[in-house]
């Protein structure tokens, strides 16, 4: 069968495939240790499905305006009002189906084709894709393990060219765990400013995961007025209020941008699930929540210092400590050409090694091919103590000279 030639160009998303093949060997009744899912284990919080269902039973069952409802689209503004320092207004910001779709609208909306888009990398699966799926270019920039993969001014500029159209940033970052500090996200700021064609799509989803002292910031913080035109501030429920099936994501931005989104929009999906907008509202207005956010970040916090240690101590692996989001990105240079797991064979790249993991010891982990990294993979920790310490003991067993 001949299909359109875009789906040429990409590949199917290997964190949604890794999650299919974990869930697909447990139906087979095996004891697999999943570290694939990006998503957190735990619940959404009750008071939010509450009012869903509320909802839902009051007969809220019919189309919504595109971009929201007033009262979520408020809502997000005050959210990001309160919490990110950045004065939208309602016009300014749309809601759409996950932080992937407003992403994606996003890229449809600005890029023509051969527009580059800069990435810094490791870069999350989907970038590319969408990019490509846009018309666009992905030029990668590779941030050093030694650099907590973060990225220098000087590298961002050496990437730019009249050609360049987007720069996206990922703070705290999917895969690599690492979150830029205001000062270095400032500096980086410092580079892209005088290109006025340049826009900045600042994806912001793990904002509230992160760890320790780090700190970072909203982009269009760093100089409101500066880039208020510029920005393209992307968002979603998923991983703050553990809401990943719910598929609620928004995009804040001058009004024209979120004209061309709500454009688009209007012509593929309409608005989101009518009876999610109370949850959006419920999400980010009831400041009791607060705690059960803290909670499931503090969880996190711990599971990763403990899953960063123990990686670190295998022989062959290297891994940067996470400060945000639920992911370690390690490296497994070492640990490739030599024997493995009971047949010996040794493994190439990470897709290999991977594929021989979940095989062999039962344990899923996301090769980082298509994060930019073959020598490395990413091992999610949005999942209990419990799991981490056996899928590791068994990773260590698979590991063993
Ligand atoms: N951006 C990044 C960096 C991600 O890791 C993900 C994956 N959840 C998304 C966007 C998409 O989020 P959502 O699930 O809300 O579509
Ligand atoms: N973003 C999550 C991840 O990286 C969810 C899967 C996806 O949307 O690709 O695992």
């Amino acid at each position: 069968m001949q299909f359109a030639q875009r789906l040429n160009v990409i590949g199917e998303s290997v964190t949604l495939a890794v999650n299919a093949q974990a869930a697909q060997l447990r139906r087979q009744g095996i004891d697999v240790v999943s570290f694939g899912a990006g998503e957190p284990d735990f619940d959404t919080p009750a008071s939010i499905k509450q009012i869903a269902i509320d909802a839902l039973l009051a007969g809220k069952t019919k189309y919504e305006p595109t971009a929201g409802t007033p009262e979520a689209r408020r809502a997000i503004v005050d959210k990001l009002a309160q919490f990110n320092k950045l004065a939208y207004s309602p016009e300014q910001v749309i809601v759409s189906a996950g932080g992937k779709h407003s992403l994606y609208l996003a890229m449809m909306a600005v890029l023509n084709t051969g527009d580059e888009v800069i990435l810094p990398a490791p870069y999350w699966v989907s970038y590319p894709a969408m990019v490509k799926l846009a018309g666009g270019v992905p030029v990668m920039v590779r941030g050093r393990p030694e650099k907590d993969f973060k990225i220098t001014p000087e590298q961002l500029a050496a990437a730019i060219t009249p050609r360049t159209r987007m720069f996206i940033i990922n703070s705290p970052s999917n895969p690599g765990g690492h979150t830029y500090h205001p000062h270095e996200l400032a500096a980086l700021a410092e580079v892209i400013a005088p290109h006025a064609g340049i826009w900045v799509c600042s994806d912001e989803i793990y904002e509230r995961l992160i760890f320790g002292e780090q700190k970072t910031c909203s982009w269009a913080a760093l100089d409101f007025t500066r880039w208020k035109d510029r920005t393209i501030t992307c968002n979603c429920l998923s991983k703050t209020y553990a809401m990943t099936g719910w598929r609620i994501g928004y995009t804040a931005g001058p009004r024209p941008l979120i004209d061309a989104m709500n454009k688009l929009q209007s012509q593929m999906t309409s608005n989101i699930t009518s009876f999610c907008m109370p949850a959006i509202v419920e999400a980010l207005t009831n400041s009791t929540l607060e705690k059960e956010v803290e909670k499931m970040r503090s969880a996190f916090e711990k599971r990763g210092e403990y899953m960063w240690r123990r990686l670190n101590a295998i022989p062959g692996f290297s891994c940067v400590r996470p400060t945000g989001a639920f992911y370690a990105f390690t490296g497994i240079g070492g640990a490739l050409g030599r024997p493995l797991g009971k047949s010996k064979a040794p493994a190439r790249e990470a897709v290999e090694f991977c594929r021989r993991v979940l095989d062999e010891v039962h344990v899923a982990l996301v090769p980082g091919n298509d994060f930019g990294f073959c020598d490395h993979v990413r091992l999610s920790f949005a999942t209990s103590m419990e799991n981490i310490s056996k899928g590791l003991d068994r990773l260590e067993g698979f590991l063993k000279l």
